[in-house]
């Protein structure tokens, strides 16, 4: 079952890439594998897939101890300063850093396993209360402060656009942080750059394809809906 779930999404990839003219190259789909069993995780993994996002410090590391080495693992969740410890240099990207207290956390980590961490800077685009990011009008603060600290490389931009049923909904907010993102690589800053954009999950990632998504973030898509009763 999770084959045929992946080779869809597999293929609407490629069908929203195409629509835009853009290369299957340049996006990344990333297996979001949050409370599933490891035996799942190792059935996309033998499908090819080697990307994949959590959200929890304590579930990431327990499956990384188990899963193969060549697995690119990417912490998309909030992230609090007291885990960042057990992260530093393990994963391929953080893509939920929304406060320089917390880049600072990271890059004295990082100091002190003498690794570089590659980072994206989440952005709360809708400025929905319950959401985690920086603010619109703060991220380039955000991204010039974390720019000072050496041990970090800002590769771009990542946002959760709203919960919604109609995917068009979010079109908008695409386009909003893809623009931002074009604004702050303008601004050529030390040590950043905007290649990346972390946007679009199950319910709108083609969508968020059309307006220059360079990494898809899909669960429901591929492992099914998440159970979060028996926790
Ligand atoms: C859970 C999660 C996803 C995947 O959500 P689906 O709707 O299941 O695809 C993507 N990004 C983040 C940050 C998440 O927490």
């Amino acid at each position: 079952m999770l084959k045929e779930n992946l080779a869809q999404v597999e293929q609407n990839i490629r069908a929203a890439c195409e629509r835009v003219g853009r290369a299957r190259e340049e996006v990344t789909l990333i297996a979001v594998s949050k409370t599933k069993p490891v035996e799942m995780l190792q059935e996309i993994y033998s499908e090819g897939i080697r990307d994949f996002g959590e959200n929890k410090v304590q579930e990431l590391c327990d499956k990384m101890e188990i899963l193969p080495d060549d697995i690119r693992w990417h912490m998309i969740g909030h992230l609090q300063t007291n885990k960042v410890k057990y992260i530093v240099g393990r994963t391929e990207l953080i893509h939920s850093v929304d406060s320089l207290h917390l880049a600072e956390e990271i890059q004295k980590q990082a100091v002190k396993k003498g690794v570089f961490v590659p980072v994206l800077v989440e952005v709360n685009i809708a400025q929905e209360e319950s959401k985690f990011g920086t603010s619109k009008e703060e991220a380039v603060q955000l991204v010039r402060g974390i720019a000072g600290l050496d041990h970090l490389q800002v590769k771009g931009l990542m946002t959760i656009a709203p919960y919604t049923e109609n995917p068009e909904d979010n079109r908008l907010y695409f386009r909003q942080i893809r623009q931002l993102s074009v604004d702050i690589g303008k601004q050529n800053i030390d040590n950043v750059s905007m290649n990346v954009l972390s946007m679009g999950m199950t319910g709108d990632y083609m969508t968020a394809i059309e307006e220059g998504a360079t990494i898809v973030r899909v669960g429901t898509g591929i492992f099914g809906e998440r159970n979060y009763s028996k926790e």
